[in-house]
């Protein structure tokens, strides 16, 4: 379906749960969230109702993302169930690793396809401090094995934050040289907690900088979202650039997105969102589920004004990426 600024839209992206198992410092305060209880959370099978409901309508695509997508009890079994849905052509998946290895292959085979770990740092101590607690190697074997077998394409998706891992950006960029992998540098948001906002923020452009080897540009990849791309001469793997704040994509944004406690939210950056659990749960039908999708894409804003200028720690912006499903 084209929405009402002329976008086609055939991309959901599904938070299955608000947990997480790690509490990374730009995104989850370390005394956690108050969970949502049980009943608050959709479930399964109310999800894959909503998502039959809709892909008549043009979505083809699925990323599912959280929370940690991988601490759901049956994530494997609803990547299989959501595989079958007549119209779904692509179901992805955005994880911080961690677990990614014990069920890489059951993924796989329930119909998993592309997978995007979201790693900051090479360096395990840096990696437990940004994490709080997490284990580097637990994440690089998980992306190993994604690359033995066989997903493609592999990204690892790495926030950049100054004093941080900003030194870190060429070495993320030679990974290239030797894995046929996707590095994703992506702009930190003021959507996180503790601090780290203005003061940490670079633009793409200086992440770019910082690359001292040559970056050859790539044209459009088919499927690759709203990065722009390069290589480095005799690379096995590409380097994107993710630009939320200082170049915003969005006159090409193609997605909605199901928060855990199903909400539907036409845009990351704006409160508006739609209640699709309770109408669900009030016994909605097909046609009331498509009603409100389509109200959804009706109200989807042509743009965000996402920036430190205007919205320095993120406080126009009610949720946190954590619960909007990164
Ligand atoms: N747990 C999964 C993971 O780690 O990929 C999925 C959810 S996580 C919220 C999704 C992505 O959001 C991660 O790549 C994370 O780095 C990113 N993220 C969280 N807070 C962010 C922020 N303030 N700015 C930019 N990206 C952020």
């Amino acid at each position: 379906m084209i929405d009402n600024c002329g976008r086609k839209i055939n991309y959901l992206r599904i938070s299955v749960t608000d947990r997480c198992n790690f509490r990374c410092r730009y995104c989850m305060p370390v005394e956690g969230v108050k969970a949502l209880r049980h009943e608050e959370i959709m479930s399964f099978e109310e999800i894959l109702r909503f998502v039959e409901a809709v892909a008549p309508l043009g979505i083809e695509k699925v990323r599912v993302t959280g929370g940690e997508p991988l601490v759901r009890k049956g994530i494997v079994e609803f990547i299989s169930a959501l595989s079958s849905i007549e119209g779904i052509s692509d179901i992805s998946m955005t994880t911080n690793g961690s677990l990614f290895k014990e069920v890489s292959y059951d993924l796989k085979k329930a119909g998993l396809k592309r997978v995007n770990f979201s790693l900051d740092t090479l360096n395990p101590e840096k990696f437990s401090y940004i994490t709080r607690w997490g284990k580097l190697k637990d994440v690089w074997e998980g992306i190993e094995e994604a690359l033995r077998l066989g997903f493609n394409p592999v990204k690892i998706n790495t926030v950049v934050a100054r004093g941080f891992n900003d030194d870190e950006v060429e070495d993320f960029a030679k990974l290239t040289l030797e894995f046929p992998v996707v590095i994703r540098f992506i702009e930190l948001m003021p959507l996180g907690d503790g601090g780290w906002t203005k003061g940490r923020f670079i633009s793409a452009q200086d992440i770019k900088a910082r690359i001292k080897s040559e970056l050859l540009k790539v044209n459009n990849i088919e499927g690759n979202g709203p990065a722009e791309y390069f290589q480095l001469q005799n690379a096995k793997g590409v380097i994107g650039f993710i630009t939320p704040i200082s170049r915003h994509f969005c006159e090409r944004c193609n997605r909605v997105r199901l928060t855990a406690d199903g909400k539907l939210k036409p845009c990351l950056a704006s409160s508006a969102e739609l209640d699709v659990k309770g109408l669900m749960r009030g016994g909605a039908g097909v046609a009331e589920i498509q009603k409100v999708y389509k109200e959804a894409l009706s109200i989807k804003p042509y743009g965000h004004n996402m920036s430190y200028d205007k919205n320095d720690d993120g406080r126009d912006i009610k949720r946190k990426m954590w619960q909007i499903g990164g």
